[in-house]
């Protein structure tokens, strides 16, 4: 759980931590390699999600993705982009949230994630939330938390019984 103090002052700042879906680059399940390949390459992130002709969320695919799919033993071919669909090499198992609200679900995730797809129940992409937007949340916290509570230290129980038997 998180101390209700924190989670109490990350919610009191005005910033919104959803990157919205608008704003969001992303690719359809059903376009082919090079699509998603040239959109890459232009947006410059290393990976982006995918949805598919409803705007569900699908899975999430990278330049890294891509190429492995060039290798070949004796060199690289570009044959794979024009004939596979994203949908074929895509990462399929990744981990999405639909409480936004959850603060603790959210940090939890971006331990291990550079961001975390938002859905809504019915799997429809709603947007992201990255690190970096909640970084910001967390340096708001360091700069704001003594301007809203006391914070007192907590005495270590040997000191404590040191103090007791003075
Ligand atoms: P950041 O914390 O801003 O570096 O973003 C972390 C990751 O989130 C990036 O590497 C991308 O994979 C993804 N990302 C951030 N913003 C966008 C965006 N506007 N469109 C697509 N993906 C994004």
């Amino acid at each position: 759980m998180i101390d209700k103090p924190i989670e109490t002052v990350m919610r009191q700042s005005k910033r919104d931590i959803l990157i919205p879906a608008d704003l969001v680059a992303t690719v359809n399940e059903d376009n082919n390699l090079q699509h998603a390949f040239l959109v890459l390459t232009k947006v410059k992130y290393a990976k982006i999600p995918v949805l598919d002709n409803n705007n569900h969320f699908k899975g999430l695919i990278s330049l890294s993705m891509i190429t492995e799919q060039m290798l070949l033993d004796t060199g690289i071919t570009t044959r794979p982009l024009d004939s596979m669909k994203i949908k074929e090499i895509m990462q399929k198992d990744v981990p999405t949230i639909y409480e936004r609200e959850n603060l603790e679900v959210i940090l939890r995730h971006l331990v291990n994630e550079n961001f975390i797809p938002y859905v809504d129940h019915d799997n429809k992409f709603l947007g992201i939330i990255t690190r970096r937007e909640l970084f910001k949340e967390i340096n708001f916290l360091a700069h704001n938390f003594s301007k809203r509570y006391v914070a007192l230290p907590v005495y270590h129980e040997k000191t404590m019984s040191q103090s007791a038997a003075q």
